[in-house]
């Protein structure tokens, strides 16, 4: 524990194993019925098999940034159509993504 830098206060805690999240390929965000939760990509696998709140899909990641970016066109093509709805998910998408990135994935930025 000593090793860890805790300067500003920044630092993660996984909410499985409530022991620190050191390495951004170990982090794993997600909801966990409504609230966004850290957890190591090993206690989430474990988590997600025992708890039907938990989303299997984490927040962070390749599927997500995917689908950030297919609201995003899905959103921009709302724009000139009447198709509100994408527009409304493409910005709900994004701030869920923009909130994980600045709640966890940041910290762990160099
Ligand atoms: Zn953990």
């Amino acid at each position: 524990m000593g090793e860890v830098k805790m300067g500003e206060n920044k630092f993660i805690i996984c909410n499985h194993c409530k022991r620190f999240i050191n390495d951004k390929n170990d982090l794993v965000v997600a909801y966990d019925f409504l609230v966004m939760n850290a957890y190591h990509s090993e206690c989430f696998a474990r988590r997600a098999k025992e708890n039907f709140f938990l989303s299997k899909k984490p927040v962070n990641g390749l599927v997500s940034n995917i689908v950030t970016v297919l609201f995003g066109i899905a959103g921009l093509s709302g724009l000139f159509t009447d198709f509100y709805v994408f527009t409304v998910m493409a910005i709900l998408q994004l701030s869920i993504r923009l909130y994980s990135w600045l709640k966890y994935e940041s910290i762990l930025e160099d």
